[in-house]
Parts: C-alpha cells; structure tokens; sequence
C-alpha cells in the first residue's frame, strides 16, 4: 500500500490541523503556509490524488465539494469575494498528492498567478 498522505493523516486526526469545516464527505482546514489572510485547503475524505484521478462515480463528491465553498468561504467572513484554485500535476504545482481546493481570501488577489 502506498504510505498515507498528509491530508489522510489529517482526516484520521494523527496530525494536527486548524479544522473550519466538516461533514460526512469533505474536511476543511487553514493552510500551514497562508498566501492570503484567510487560506483554507478543502478536501474529500476519500483519497483521491488529483483532479485528473476523480472517477465518474465521483461527480456527486465532486458536485459536494462545490456547493460546500460558497457556504465555506460565507462561514469564513469574506463577504468581498475570493478565490478557488486546484493545482494538479508537477506544472500545476501540486505539491501534496490527495486532491484539495485552495480558498483564499481577505485581501485583493491579483491575476494572472504565477
Ligand atoms: P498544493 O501545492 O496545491 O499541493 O498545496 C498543498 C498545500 O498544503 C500548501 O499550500 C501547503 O502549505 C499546505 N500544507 C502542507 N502541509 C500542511 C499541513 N500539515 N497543514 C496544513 N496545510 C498544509
């Protein structure tokens, strides 16, 4: 079996982590290195590594997790707008390997990224 990640570490509670949000399908929890002043990863219980390894089965997941950050990033005071990003693959810039969506917010974010 492939060693566990730290988002699966985080899930089963063997690390800490700064958790805003969570339900039966998806944990939300404040990223260790914030790029904004609010900086949340969302994530699927179900380990799932990237974008590009979601399943058909997974649409209603999928569909859960976009519904869940409106209500998320309401919840987390950015009432001006925010950003969504998920990074995938080594071009993409992920770095951990159990997919999650990036929220940011709290100041204006500029565009394009890097
Ligand atoms: P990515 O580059 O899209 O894979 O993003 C991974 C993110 O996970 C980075 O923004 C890291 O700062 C964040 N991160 C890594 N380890 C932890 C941790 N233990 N708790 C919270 N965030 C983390």
């Amino acid at each position: 079996m492939s060693e566990k990640t730290i988002f699966a570490r985080i899930i089963d509670r063997e690390i800490p982590a700064d958790i805003v949000y969570e339900d039966e399908h998806c944990l939300a929890f404040r990223d260790i290195k914030p790029q904004a002043p609010t900086h949340v990863l969302l994530i699927p219980k179900k380990e799932i590594s990237s974008l590009d390894d979601l399943q058909s089965d997974d649409h209603k997941l999928a569909g859960h997790l976009m519904m869940v950050l409106p209500r998320l990033a309401a919840q987390l005071g950015l009432a001006d707008g925010y950003r969504t990003v998920i990074n995938c693959g080594p071009d993409g810039g992920q770095e951990v390997p159990h997919l999650h969506i990036h929220l940011l917010g709290g100041r204006p974010l500029k565009w394009p990224p890097g």
